[in-house]
């Protein structure tokens, strides 16, 4: 049986929800009617959801770090996005507008602090301008809100440092710490009676061993659970949620390994107080539709500091938040899968770029000074990383939309992966919770 939880390894996330620290330490029991795996903002985000509309069922929630939210959940810009970029129809499109909604609505309820600073998404060039009005286009029919065009005289208007020719106006888009919010969403599920585990790494999902699936506690409880040190639990269903390693937890319950994630480390400057005066609100690029998740962008956060970036380069380690992190396995993997090889052949250049502009802050800066001239490579400093979890098939293509699959067999059919939950999973996470909740239901019959 898994281990209850330890004070020590729930100190940190429970200092800042005093009642999830007294709930979570709870004895927990070695049956399941169902289980999660991953405390990032979506795992939690469904873990509530589930555990809210089926409150007569046991849940439990795994998690291989000592606290909850701490890879992407925990290293990202921070932004509600409003859902302009995506396409019309797509699951992202559908997910992060009505996930902005939620989330508003939600940090209004639990008292959780949010801005609702606004993002103008800027044309510095002629050239941009097409793609620009596309994008307003693209927003209006995704039923984004109280969007608009603004001309240069405008854009000064709101942000008196930044040139532009023409932007879109998203008043909509709002900065929150998406960790406090997982962590608000972990402390409703203990709340409602949910069990969490930290430290705790899922090696293993089978078939269980113990009980024979023709015998009585194997057919309620037919799948196991172990983690590293050997603990294990029993459980009807299994989601997954493991952000940059949801293609290995889809192996290990055997299921397909493809989509595979690549790690891309986003590495971000901040910049030095006495030039915050420069930026109001959000400030972003016409993405480049090729590299949608490309281009720097200026970040308020909610601590009062401004970020700016982040590149994107290929990370040597899965969760690696250093430049110099590396781990054999990670690089081995993401070198010899073929989408990666392809991927790379193609836009080398590209790689280049942001390689050089990670090394070089002053070429990061150059990018920034399209936008915002005054700024000079001494106003900024080397910040904090984020390490995204990118699905590639097999081809080389980046995939784009969110993917949640399953598999046949005795375990298949009884697991839901998430196996891709990119930018704006965390918007979107209340609006996945409610998707993936009914999928679940319809899957497994709850
Ligand atoms: C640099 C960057 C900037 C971003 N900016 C934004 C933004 O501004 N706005 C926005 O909406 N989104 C943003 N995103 C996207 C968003 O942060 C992610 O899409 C979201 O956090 C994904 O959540 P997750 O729960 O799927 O993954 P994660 O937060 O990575 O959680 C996965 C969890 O699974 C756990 N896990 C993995 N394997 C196991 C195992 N074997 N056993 C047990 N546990 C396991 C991990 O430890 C982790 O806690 C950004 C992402 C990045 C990287």
């Amino acid at each position: 049986m898994i281990r209850t939880l330890s004070g020590a390894s729930f100190r940190a996330a429970g200092a800042a929800q005093p009642g999830l620290l007294k709930d979570a330490r709870r004895q927990i029991h070695s049956t399941y009617d169902v289980a999660v795996v991953g405390g990032g903002i979506v795992g939690l985000a469904t873990a509530r959801e589930l555990i809210l509309r089926h409150p007569a069922l046991s849940f439990i929630l795994l998690e291989k770090e000592k606290e909850l939210a701490v890879h992407q959940s925990g290293h990202n810009s921070g932004v509600i996005h409003s859902g302009i970029y995506y396409t019309p129809g797509s699951l992202k499109a559908r997910l992060c507008v009505r996930g902005a909604t939620l989330a508003y609505e939600y940090c209004d309820k639990k008292g959780l602090p949010y801005k609702r600073c606004g993002k103008l998404i800027v044309a510095v060039e002629q050239e941009e301008v097409p793609r620009l009005k596309a994008l307003y286009e693209r927003g209006v029919k995704n039923n984004v809100r109280d969007l608009s065009i603004i001309d240069a005289k405008e854009i000064r208007e709101r942000e008196p440092y930044c040139r532009g020719i023409m932007a879109l106006d998203s008043p909509y888009t709002g900065i929150v710490d998406w960790r406090l919010v997982a962590l608000q969403y972990g402390k409703d599920f203990v709340e409602a009676g949910g069990e969490v585990v930290t430290d705790c790494e899922v090696n293993d999902i089978s078939a269980s061993s113990e009980s024979p699936p023709g015998s009585a506690e194997g057919m309620k409880y037919p799948i196991e659970i172990r983690d590293k040190k050997g603990n294990k639990v029993r459980c009807r269903y299994v989601l997954t949620c493991g952000g940059l390693y949801s293609d290995r937890l889809s192996q290990i319950s055997g299921c397909s390994r493809e989509p595979r994630i690549v790690p891309f480390r986003g590495d971000y400057l901040v910049l030095r107080p006495e030039k915050h005066y420069l930026v109001k609100g959000n400030i972003y690029p016409v993405p480049d539709p090729r590299f949608p998740f490309l281009g720097v962008h200026f970040t308020p956060r909610m601590d009062g500091s401004i970020w700016l970036g982040p590149n994107a380069v290929l990370a040597f380690k899965r969760e690696g938040y250093r430049v110099y992190d590396f781990n054999a396995r990670d690089f081995v993997d993401a070198l010899s899968f073929r989408g990666l090889q392809k991927l790379v052949l193609r836009n080398v250049i590209y790689g280049i770029g942001e390689m050089y502009r990670g090394i070089f802050t002053s070429a990061q800066v150059k990018l920034l000074q399209k936008y915002i001239p005054e700024i000079s490579p001494s106003d900024v400093l080397r910040g904090p990383s984020g390490v995204r979890a990118q699905a590639l098939d097999r081809a080389g293509n980046l995939v784009d939309d969110f993917v949640f699959d399953g598999g046949v067999g005795e375990v298949g059919s009884r697991v839901l992966h998430v196996r891709n939950a990119p930018s704006p999973a965390a918007t979107s996470s209340l609006a996945i919770g409610e998707m993936i909740a009914d999928e679940v239901e319809s899957r497994f019959a709850l």
